[in-house]
């Protein structure tokens, strides 16, 4: 599964808030027989069309989509001086599909800050400049090599050229992510390379209770990473919502001015930033999101349930959920001429209901 890397500086709650993460225990009521891995918090992909199709089909469970998050903890100032990063936050960080920097803005003075005062903007430049610095290092390396390599296999010089494209981006102080693709650096290619900010980023910016509805504060700092997405949470809110009943915790949230849990908004932008989407089964025994990659087609879908529903593939027969919701039933929806058959090609669309035919 794709997983996302939670970074951050020292005291600024990302322990609290991956603790809220943990406790969700979406994958222990679910997944019985799951193995639960202490390192990684799971959150579900908040979804209200699970619970109507659990009414249209009298499903006995609802089993929504997912986001795994891994801590990574290790990043300071001048970590990537020194000794470096570390090899285990380095492998953390590499295993991770995309990064999540958690940045302070509450402020505490019983809880110190590294730098002494509380910026979110110096926050995110020492991390983004940690991370650039840590990549050119890797590339230092790689280039040394490379260039050794294209002397004598000439399959070696595009890789080679690739990344001195990537250093130069870097030099400039500038992600790969954002600015590579724009500098003609294929960016899968350095990724194949260990560099780091060839992963998207999301920024969680932990407020205080009364920042939870400053609009104003969340437009300045989402302005601030834009393109980037950004969530606004206060961590120690989190750890007691996942503790209290849906009800009581919305209730809650209503009373700071917030309509959504932190870690809600955190699952459907981890969601959107691994550039992944959702396809619906229904029936008796449960009503289940499946989370695949954008643009997949119908066998890929199906392949995510079993991959011999993949490799046997015949069709499948989707209703779009809205005509579901709309006409209240499997069969309306098919009397009213809302049940499409769609082949291999098909390329899965946002609130399908599917069920697929196959050979074993
Ligand atoms: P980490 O070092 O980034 O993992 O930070 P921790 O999660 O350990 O938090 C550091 C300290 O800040 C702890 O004493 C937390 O209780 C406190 N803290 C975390 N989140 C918040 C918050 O949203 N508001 C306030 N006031 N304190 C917080």
């Amino acid at each position: 599964a794709l997983t996302i890397g939670i970074v951050g500086l020292p005291n600024v709650g990302k322990s609290t808030m991956f603790n809220a993460l943990t406790k969700n225990d979406v994958l222990a009521a679910n997944y019985p027989f799951a193995t639960i891995d202490p390192n990684v918090g799971v959150v579900p992909l908040p979804d209200a069309r699970l619970d109507r199709l659990a009414e249209i089909f009298g499903s006995e469970k609802v089993l929504p989509a997912t986001v795994s998050f891994v801590d990574i903890a290790g990043i300071v100032r001048g970590a990537s001086e020194g000794e470096g990063l570390g090899n285990k936050f380095l492998a953390n960080i590499r295993e991770a599909d995309a990064i999540c920097q958690v940045v302070r803005a509450f402020e505490d003075g019983d809880v110190v800050h590294v730098d002494g005062a509380v910026s979110p903007e110096s926050d995110m430049e020492t991390i983004h400049t940690e991370l650039v610095l840590a990549d050119l290092q890797t590339l230092e390396k790689a280039v040394a090599r490379l260039e050794k390599e294209a002397r004598i296999k000439k399959e070696s010089k595009p890789l080679l050229d690739n990344a001195l494209a990537a250093q130069k981006v870097l030099e400039e102080g500038k992600t790969l992510y954002a600015h590579g693709a724009a500098a003609g650096v294929d960016l899968a290619a350095a990724a194949g390379l260990g560099l780091l900010t060839t992963k998207p980023f999301i920024y969680v910016f932990n407020l205080d209770e009364d920042q939870l509805a400053d609009t104003e504060l969340h437009a300045r700092l989402a302005a601030l990473v834009a393109p980037a997405d950004a969530v606004f949470l206060n961590a120690k809110l989190e750890m007691d919502l996942v503790e209290m009943s849906p009800e009581d915790a919305l209730e809650m949230l209503q009373g700071f001015g917030a309509e959504e849990s932190g870690l809600a908004q955190l699952a459907r932008v981890g969601f959107h930033t691994l550039g992944l989407q959702t396809y619906l089964t229904a029936g008796p025994k449960e009503s289940r999101a499946w989370t695949i990659r954008q643009g997949w087609t119908a066998p890929q879908a199906a392949g995510v349930i079993h991959t011999d529903f993949q490799r046997g593939f015949i069709k499948a027969e989707i209703v779009s959920f809205s005509d579901l919701d709309e006409l209240g039933s499997m069969a309306a929806a098919k009397a009213a001429g809302k049940a499409r058959i769609e082949g291999k090609d098909y390329v899965m669309q946002d609130g399908d209901v599917v069920e697929f035919r196959f050979n074993v």
